[in-house]
């Protein structure tokens, strides 16, 4: 157990200095944290540990990983900050100081709670990588939370789902989301959770089988036309996204054709049309559930081709196709750019949250919940890029998203191509193409006209810098 063998196996391309480094942290947690047990008892290494794997396992750099090992160390053992940037380098002090910043966000009270999350979203806005700690040291929360009190394991279980698990899904690492719903899922609805899992075991060997020959059938059709290059495997859908669309289809599991799919990774774009095309040169597709996420990705930036076809044998499979890269974009997101340049990008929407917790109020979180996860739209720009703004935006807010001068000197908009007035709402999908006059300004009137606290603020430095 806690064998740093393991975290050095997740670790591409690992030196010999990464693995020095890592060894240190791992002796140095190990030695501060000997007295300290979690509630279960166990040793709180394991904790320690537990993150620094989790870190390790969505393929961060060598800082983040140390990071995790000592993040709770400050806070915990009482060591001191500049024993930690003595040891370990400032860039390291910086990441735990930003997690610990954070505190436990224990839930005391709304007010309390409130403010932990700002600070959530303010340190995230310096590096992203402290945001991706916090979401390991809560998977592994998650990943041991049946030693936590009864009463304790709703309450954490369900913060994850409503605002760690979103958070992940914005970050794109979408192993942690799938991680992170279905840990929470048993806790916040057993029922349901129970009724799910056994949907799926019934489902599976069916649709396994079905695979199985599905695949040996299309590596076949595949050598046939002579496409030697690529890797098949198999996913089944998370629990909890089973949930989610159920719902939506009224419990009709027969309608959901995607509960296993099939996965074809390729090198190159190209390989993806030729192997749709030999897919449905073989097999017969259902009409309409072909998407070309390749040429229209989803609005998190997700790629891949799925289609799904009648195998013939009676069953129907859903195919997906994408290159290595997109898989790993998929998969890993934020994390699989970090990976290759220490960074502290951070996106449009933390920017924005950053912005927004300076002038809510105590009710901040549910304001955040609403704006940030749930109600969101995306709308493009005339050359295609997604700007996601919060539901009811209008071509105003729009603009003060892109820059603060075309803000203040917009007058019109055409809308899919339509001329349109400034105060309209925009819709998801939408594409916008703001007219801007130089001699144009900001009134009082769009105040009542905007949604986003980005255009609220700057129309309102506009009018006082006027006076
Ligand atoms: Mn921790």
């Amino acid at each position: 157990m806690n064998d740093i063998k393991e975290i050095f196996s997740l670790v591409r391309d690992i030196s010999e200095n990464d693995k020095i480094a890592i060894q240190k942290a791992y002796d140095f947690a190990k030695e501060k944290h000997i007295e300290h047990k979690r509630k279960s008892g166990e040793p709180y290494f394991n904790h320690l540990f537990g993150t620094a794997k989790n870190i390790a396992s969505l393929g961060m750099d060598t800082e983040t990983i140390v990071a995790g090992f000592i993040h709770d160390t400050i806070e915990d053992t009482g060591v001191l900050p500049e024993v930690v940037e003595n040891e370990f380098g400032k860039e390291v002090l910086f990441l735990v100081e930003g997690v610990t910043k954070l505190g436990k966000i224990k839930y005391q009270g709304t007010n309390r709670y409130n403010e932990s999350m700002r600070k959530l979203f303010v340190a995230m806005a310096q590096d992203i990588r402290v945001l991706i700690i916090k979401l390991c040291d809560r998977l592994n929360n998650m990943q041991t939370l049946q030693h936590v009190p009864k009463e304790k394991q709703m309450r954490i279980a369900k913060e994850t789902l409503e605002i760690y698990a979103p958070l992940a899904y914005r970050l794109g690492i979408k192993t942690l989301q799938r991680e992170l719903e279905d840990l929470s899922f048993s806790y916040v609805y057993p029922k349901e959770y129970e009724e799910i899992k056994k949907i799926i075991k019934k489902k599976k060997d069916e649709v396994e089988k079905h695979l199985d020959n599905f695949e040996k059938s299309l590596k076949k059709e595949l050598a046939k036309n002579g496409v030697t290059e690529f890797r098949m495997d198999h996913r089944v859908k998370s629990l909890y996204s089973l949930y989610k669309k159920l719902q939506k289809y009224k419990w009709d599991v027969e309608s959901i054709y995607d509960i296993s799919a099939l996965r074809v990774t390729v090198k190159e774009v190209a390989d993806c049309y030729r192997i749709l095309g030999v897919v449905h040169g073989a097999w017969r597709p259902l009409p309409g559930r072909i998407k070309d996420y390749i040429a229209s990705p989803k609005l998190n930036g997700y790629k891949s081709i799925h289609t799904t076809i009648f195998t013939g044998d009676g069953g129907i499979i859903e195919v997906q196709i994408r290159t290595e890269e997109m898989h790993n974009e998929a998969e890993y997101g934020v994390a699989s750019h970090l990976s290759y340049k220490a960074g502290k990008k951070t996106t449009n929407w933390i920017q924005e949250m950053v912005e927004f917790q300076k002038e809510a109020g105590d009710d901040f979180l549910e304001h955040a919940k609403k704006d940030f996860f749930e109600e969101r739209i995306f709308v493009f720009t005339p050359i295609g890029d997604v700007i996601d703004l919060p539901k009811d935006s209008t071509v105003i807010d729009f603009a003060y998203n892109i820059h603060t001068d075309v803000g203040n000197h917009i007058v019109g908009a055409k809308i899919n191509g339509k001329f349109s007035a400034i105060t309209t709402v925009l819709q998801s999908g939408d594409r916008v193409e703001v007219e801007t006059k130089k001699n144009a300004k900001p009134n009082k009137k769009w105040l009542e006209n905007c949604k986003t606290t980005l255009a609220r603020r700057r129309i309102n430095h506009y009018l006082e810098n006027i006076k």
